[in-house]
């Protein structure tokens, strides 16, 4: 039987490289919800929107259209039709859909989105508040967790690897701010669910952690 696979944790905790893997595994949809957040930031940005705007966001999130599909390993991102995979990556997107998501205008908007796409099963989806508000429901609820520094370290990799000069201390101080952001909103911050199982990734390898969800989502009926 599909099932929904519901993924939390902060940033660069692999959610996203998992959540990809597994949905690849089970030929399962995955569906990664900070490119939603990220997306709404972008374009409030292009239409002079300020990100501290909550009614204005969640009217301006509300009217869009995302589509995504793959693209060898890479999930593109349309909004409204115009392609915004690589301008939702950029750095101050980043803080940009931590800003835009504070608001409840902006989360409500993408609820139902977000639950029409998890409805039938069949779906590994990614965010923080995946298995604690938008699929409640979702047989089995994972919260990645890795230590700040190899967060940093990792994001930091990928940054390097884009070919964008950053300095590591930067990153993680970013990334201590944005996570802090995350968890200390009012509306659905990130924690973790009551029933989600744990999974350190620190020294964890992205195949170790791969195997583990496999097997825990073949336990939960997958
Ligand atoms: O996962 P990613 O780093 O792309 O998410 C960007 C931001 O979007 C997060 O820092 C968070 O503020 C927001 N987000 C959220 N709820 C989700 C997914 C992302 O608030 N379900």
């Amino acid at each position: 039987m599909p099932i929904a696979i519901a993924i939390d944790g902060p940033a660069s905790s692999g959610k996203g490289t998992v959540a990809r893997a597994v949905a690849h595994l089970l030929g399962y949809r995955y569906v990664d919800t900070g490119a939603m957040y990220r997306a709404v930031a972008l374009v409030a940005r292009q239409h002079e929107v300020s990100w501290d705007d909550g009614p204005t966001l969640g009217k301006l999130a509300a009217g869009l259209r995302f589509d995504f599909a793959w693209d060898e390993d890479v999930l593109r991102v349309w909004v409204d039709g115009r392609d915004l995979t690589r301008d939702i990556r950029q750095d101050g997107m980043s803080m940009g859909a931590s800003s835009v998501s504070r608001h409840p205008e902006v989360r409500t908007a993408l609820l139902g989105l977000q639950q029409g796409l998890g409805a039938q099963g069949g779906v590994v989806m990614d965010g923080r508040d995946i298995g604690t508000v938008v699929l409640p429901h979702a047989q089995l609820k994972v919260y990645l967790d890795a230590s700040l520094d190899e967060r940093a370290r990792r994001r930091h990799e990928e940054m390097v690897r884009r070919g964008e000069v950053v300095h590591y201390d930067d990153v993680r101080a970013a990334m201590e701010i944005r996570d802090r952001q995350d968890a200390t909103r009012d509306v659905a911050p990130l924690r973790v669910a009551d029933d989600a199982v744990v999974v350190d990734t620190s020294d964890l390898a992205v195949p170790a952690v791969v195997r583990r969800i496999r097997d825990l989502a073949a336990e939960r009926g997958a």
